[in-house]
């Protein structure tokens, strides 16, 4: 392919943005791995973007306006697919980058999708159920072209859950006029879900962090571990490593976080959150910030909250030997290389969290089938499929001499690059 546009400008590899972000780890890739620049300028850009604004009634009879936005990155493997997310912080260039990994991270799971994400600039927390309902389904409206079962799958996110999932299901359904399951995944299982999703991230995370440990020559028993952010990913991997065997020492959320060297016991701290609505304060630990929990002295740090948290600001303060970006994005790209020369080993998101694609992907094959499978199916076909993109990025990185992270674009971006060269540039 020959090149379309006029030199694109380069990333601010310096800046945190997780959109700036995104692009460096795109331009190492492509210059590693030697990108056709046609190619490399057709994946630098979503395919479209979608900004909407969300007119909803509150409960007080007035009306407000958030701004929601949907993009596509790319489809040129399947359907799109990736989260939606509310947050105050949403905005274009965080859902583009979002969207963006979703492509990468589709593709090094071998997943036929391509990559999305949404987002509405909105605090939930400040709205009531009814409320959020009513943004919800005038959301889902608004971007009612750009989704369906072929088109875009929407997923649960930061701030999103089985509840917002039923809701878009049934507006997309009301405006057909009879039910189409698969047009989000991450539903309830009485409405088309499937078993095994909503720990599916957080079980992924833990093999990856299995395959890691093993390729290490480390044990499992005893590993230290500490995860930013309790949240569905989070809290689920905190119960599932403990399970394991392993030591969670410390665990956080947006209020605040909990350190016990001897190891925290989620069910305790399930129950203190019941109550309170946080980790913070469960009785039997010290409190840490966010900020001292990046950097504890433990084996593994699994950051599973929000974007560039490590930065070059204080990854050279992590003592973990093991990073493994359960969050998409938590590390941004100079503070990558900091841990790197640093020895540390990090599994970059696209890999360490793809669990959650993976059994959306189950999800919505069970839904166009309509034939659903046993919880202990979806969690055995999710295992080998995470044990096996490992294995492939652990390969590429020790033969090429990359880290994890390259060898993972390397893998990423150059299947979205074949299936484009071999579908050709379109007309
Ligand atoms: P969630 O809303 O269920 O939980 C988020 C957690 O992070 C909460 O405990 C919240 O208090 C905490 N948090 C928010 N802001 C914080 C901050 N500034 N510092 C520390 N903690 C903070 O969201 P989730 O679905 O668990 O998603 C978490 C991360 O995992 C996101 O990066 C998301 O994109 C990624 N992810 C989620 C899935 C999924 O299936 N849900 C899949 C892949 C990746």
């Amino acid at each position: 392919m020959t090149q379309l546009n006029e030199p694109h400008l380069p990333a601010d590899p310096s800046g945190d943005s997780a959109w700036e972000t995104a692009l460096a780890q795109l331009d190492e890739a492509a210059e590693l791995m030697g990108l056709a620049p046609g190619v490399h300028e057709i994946l630098r850009a979503p395919k479209r973007s979608l900004s909407v604004s969300v007119p909803f009634r509150l409960d007080d009879g007035s009306t407000r306006v958030c701004q929601g936005y949907r993009v596509h990155h790319n489809v040129t493997r399947g359907p799109a697919k990736g989260g939606l997310r509310y947050h105050s912080s949403v905005d274009l260039d965080e859902v583009k980058a979002l969207a963006m990994w979703m492509t990468w991270k589709c593709a090094v799971a071998q997943i036929p999708f391509g990559g999305a994400k949404g987002g509405v600039a909105v605090d939930p927390k400040a709205l009531s159920r009814s409320e959020l309902e009513r943004m919800t389904r005038r959301y889902a409206s608004e971007i009612l072209p750009f989704i369906g079962p072929e088109r875009d799958i929407p997923a649960p996110d930061m701030n999103t859950d089985e509840d917002i999932m039923s809701w878009i299901m049934d507006t997309y359904s009301m405006n057909h006029g009879y039910s189409v399951p698969g047009v989000v995944t991450g539903k309830p299982v009485s409405i088309g879900g499937s078993r095994g999703r909503a720990g599916a991230t957080s079980r992924g995370v833990m093999y990856t962090i299995f395959s890691t440990l093993k390729s290490l020559g480390i044990g499992i028993e005893e590993v230290s571990v500490a995860i930013q952010g309790y949240g569905k990913v989070g809290g689920h991997a905190a119960q599932l490593l403990h399970d394991a065997g392993c030591r969670v020492v410390a665990v956080s959320d947006v209020d605040g976080g909990l350190y016990r060297d001897r190891g925290l016991d989620p069910e305790a701290i399930n129950r203190h959150k019941k109550l309170g609505g946080s980790v913070s304060g469960c009785p039997g630990a010290e409190p840490v910030t966010n900020a001292e929990l990046l950097e504890i002295d433990c084996d593994v740090l699994v950051p599973a909250a929000v974007e560039g948290v490590i930065s070059v600001k204080n990854a050279d303060k992590v003592k973990a030997r093991v990073v493994c970006e359960a969050a998409n994005g938590p590390i941004t790209f100079e503070g990558d290389k900091i841990l790197s020369e640093r020895g540390v080993f990090v599994v970059p998101d696209i890999l360490a969290n793809s669990g959650g694609v993976t059994v959306s992907y189950f999800e919505w094959v069970q839904d166009i089938q309509a034939y659903f499978w046993s919880e202990e199916d979806v969690n055995e076909r999710l295992r080998q499929i995470m044990e096996r993109a490992f294995v492939e990025v652990y390969q590429m990185a020790e033969d090429k001499g990359l880290t994890m992270r390259q060898a993972a674009h390397w893998i990423g971006v150059g299947r979205v690059a074949e299936a484009h060269l071999t579908r050709g540039l379109f007309p």
